[in-house]
């Protein structure tokens, strides 16, 4: 009885002081809260390999029980009150900082005139089994990590605000998985005996549970949210946490137009690049359609710059609402779109913009309060490939056609 209550006063000063650092990063910024984790690490590897205590239910180690588990709580609390971005900076820092600190170790067994101090001697052989357990434990814990924060966000969908449950849950299983498979490579390391295997699994358990509390209290009483979490999708924790999503999140970034959501003009010249490099890119005829928004001046003249910006954003959602699938809208310039229509031959590319020219005006009139037309002038490839450019050229020259023509009308290939 007093182990179990020596270990719980121990994670309770470790949730105590850790929760308190998480607690600050508002104030003082988070490198105070990963830096003390990442400080943790070696202490909890080396406890974890030689010192065990005794308990009714079999042999554990505090490093692993109080130190490893709380290590997966803290990560755990770090992305429900931030998110994946940041919770995968400490958790990549400690694989590579502890593979540095285990390559840093072999190179340190090549020294041959290490001096023998009086009363001590540097244990080389414990050194290596350090480094085998560093690197395995220290894999283990980022596919811990990453497992713990995946189930909970899974299962906060089943618990919807019962963070208790969920913490439990997710943390007793990564831990059984931890204890199962860590113990084993343990075992032939340091012979540590099997009464280890299932008094650490209890006793990881059983932290598990008084860290799902503490986490609670730390959510609910100490750092309560301002809205409730939403729940991200966990294909997108996952890219996000692995940083597949980095490249591509800055790239959608810098080709979205900020006013209107729709594709900017470098995301079309990107794509312009595309084409000429890859003629085959789309085997079937492609259309440019260029739209250029009627007396656009006046409603800016009228309205103010907010009401044009108001028009220029109910425009950009109406094309995306009413575009086909695979179509593409970009906004080209001011109050310019150009729309990228595909497998259209002449007539249809004529028939769609058409179609697309009266559903935006309606749309624009139901959102705004006014009435709203746009000139279309449409240009057709019969093969997928070529400078898009040149399209847009024709295309532009037809615009300016159903502008002279009176405006409101899509002017398409003659003859
Ligand atoms: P036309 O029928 O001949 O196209 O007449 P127009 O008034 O639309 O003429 P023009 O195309 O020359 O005018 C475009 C105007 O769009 C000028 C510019 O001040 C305005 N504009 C361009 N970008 C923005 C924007 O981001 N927000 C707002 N509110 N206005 C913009
Ligand atoms: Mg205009
Ligand atoms: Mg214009």
């Amino acid at each position: 009885m007093a182990g179990v209550a020596l270990l719980s006063v121990q994670a309770l000063v470790y949730f105590g002081v850790m929760s308190a650092l998480l607690r600050a990063r508002k104030t003082y910024g988070v490198g105070l809260f990963v830096c003390a984790l990442g400080v943790m690490h070696f202490l909890e590897t080396y406890l974890a390999a030689v010192f065990f205590i005794e308990l009714p239910f079999g042999l554990l180690s505090p490093g692993s029980t109080v130190l490893f588990s709380g290590k997966l709580m803290m990560f755990l609390l770090l992305y429900i009150r931030e998110d994946a971005e940041t919770v995968r900076q400490p958790i990549y820092g400690l694989l590579i900082g502890n593979m540095l600190l285990v390559v840093l170790a072999l190179i340190l067994r090549f020294h041959s005139d290490v001096v023998q101090m009086p009363g001590y001697a540097p244990d080389l052989k414990f050194l290596d089994q350090i480094g085998t357990l560093m690197v395995w434990g220290t894999l283990l814990l980022f596919v811990d990590c990453i497992l713990l924060i995946l189930i909970y966000e899974r299962l906060s969908r089943v618990f919807a605000r019962n963070v208790v449950a969920s913490a439990f849950i997710g943390s007793a299983i990564v831990l059984s998985f931890d204890q199962l498979a860590f113990f084993p490579v343990l075992h032939w390391v340091t012979g540590t005996p099997f009464e280890a295997l299932t008094g650490g699994w209890v006793a990881k358990v059983g932290a598990a549970a008084l860290y799902s509390l503490l986490m609670g209290f730390y959510l609910v009483v100490l750092e309560p949210a301002a809205e409730p979490r939403r729940p991200r999708p966990i294909r997108d924790v996952f890219q996000a946490l692995t940083y597949r999503s980095r490249y591509e999140d800055l790239l959608e970034r810098a080709h979205t137009d900020e006013l209107t959501g729709v594709k900017n003009r470098a995301a079309f010249e990107q794509l312009r690049r595309d084409w000429l490099e890859r003629p085959a890119i789309d085997a079937r005829p492609v259309a440019v359609a260029m739209a250029d928004v009627d007396r656009f001046k006046e409603i800016n003249d009228e309205g103010g710059h907010d009401a044009g910006d108001a028009v220029l954003r109910a425009l950009g959602r109406a094309l995306e609402a009413h575009l086909r699938d695979g179509d593409l809208v970009f906004r080209y310039g001011g109050e310019e779109f150009a729309l990228l229509l595909r497998g259209v031959g002449r007539q249809e590319a004529v028939d769609v913009a058409e179609r697309l020219r009266l559903a935006v005006a309606e749309d624009v009139a139901k959102a705004c309060g006014r009435q709203v037309t746009m000139s279309v002038g449409v240009a057709t490839s019969n093969f997928g490939g070529g400078d898009l450019r040149d399209l847009v050229a024709k295309a532009d020259k037809r615009l300016y056609e159903a502008k002279r023509l009176g405006r409101d009308r899509v002017v398409g290939e003659t003859g």
